[in-house]
């Protein structure tokens, strides 16, 4: 991952802000020279000792990542990307030398492309509670993650329905994942992936892990309200997911396509990127492997946006 120099920071404005009313067909390079003056007019006008929760899809070569701090620096890591160190070690330039703690370290489903990561912040950083989704894989890359969270004391099996409370008003909904309903599900490990909703005050965060087709129109169908502020894009933007009926149901002002540098699977599918920047404009439409680091800071009403480019 490159580092996060420049901080450059866009104002999303508040949920849920209609972002289509406000898309106006302007030269490309003008859009630039525009966004970019008002970005960095953004970051000096803003209050710098404000709480905020900050949102942080790391940029990897394989797979996805992504840290959450909350307004108190509680920590919560959510997949590891596939290399063995890479997380690890963007973790240590994020936190600094001497900082090596997190409070959960969450593992959505057991492809390599998000436990590869895993083991080595095990290895590195102290991490108080450990959740996965129950599925287990046959990998010599998943073996040594059993291996290291057999003997941690605090390993959670996510139930759906449950809530963590991460701090004053931040809360992550377990939505789904794990073996459910039926086999149909555990047949496959991306649907069987951790969905969960980040919430702080009027802004939230949709985590869809891998979930494909299938996982989505279940959700679509059961799950009353997945109205979410951003959405992270499942699998890598695949053409497998980011359904348009799911789409609609989640709503989203901005959506993050979380995707390797060298991913070989040609993530993402350039249908599928059109049909999220139609729903919520091409300049909400944030990828991980051509802009760096993806970061998103919320004081539960605005909703801001830094990466490096
Ligand atoms: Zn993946």
């Amino acid at each position: 991952m490159r580092l996060l120099q420049t901080r450059a920071l866009t104002d999303l404005g508040h949920a849920f802000n209609r972002p289509n009313s406000q898309v106006v067909a302007v030269a490309a390079s003008v859009v630039l020279l525009v966004a970019g003056f008002a970005m960095w007019a953004a970051w000096l006008t803003r209050d710098v000792d404000e709480p905020r929760l900050t949102v942080t899809f790391l940029q990897t070569s394989y797979g996805e990542s992504i840290f959450i701090r909350t307004p108190n620096d509680n920590r919560l890591l959510i997949d590891g990307g596939g290399d063995e160190n890479e997380v690890a070690h963007s973790l240590g330039s994020l936190l600094g030398p001497w900082d090596r703690n997190i409070d959960i370290v969450m593992l959505t489903h057991p492809d390599t492309d998000h436990v590869g990561g895993l083991t080595a912040v095990l290895g590195d950083f102290h991490v108080d509670t450990v959740i996965h989704s129950g599925i287990q894989a046959s990998s010599d890359v998943f073996d040594k993650w059993s291996t290291a969270i057999e003997d941690h004391n605090d390993v959670v099996v996510v139930r759906p329905g449950m809530t963590l409370g991460l701090d004053h008003d931040v809360f992550l909904d377990v939505i789904s994942g794990g073996c459910l309903e039926a086999s149909v599900v555990c047949a496959n490990a991306n649907d069987a992936s951790i969905v969960a909703r980040l919430r702080h005050g009027e802004i939230s965060f949709l985590l869809t892990g891998d979930i494909e087709r299938a996982a989505e129109l279940r959700l679509a169908n059961s799950i009353a309200n997945l109205r979410s502020t951003v959405f992270k894009a499942p699998h890598h933007g695949s053409a497998t997911s980011s359904t348009s009926s799911f789409i609609e149901v989640v709503d989203p002002a901005a959506v993050v396509v979380a995707v390797g540098t060298q991913n070989r699977y040609r993530h993402p599918d350039e249908d599928v990127m059109a049909r999220l920047k139609r729903a919520v404009g091409a300049d909400r439409v944030f990828r991980t492997d051509l802009l760096g680091a993806v970061v998103f800071e919320t004081n539960g009403k605005r909703l801001w946006t830094v990466y490096q480019n």
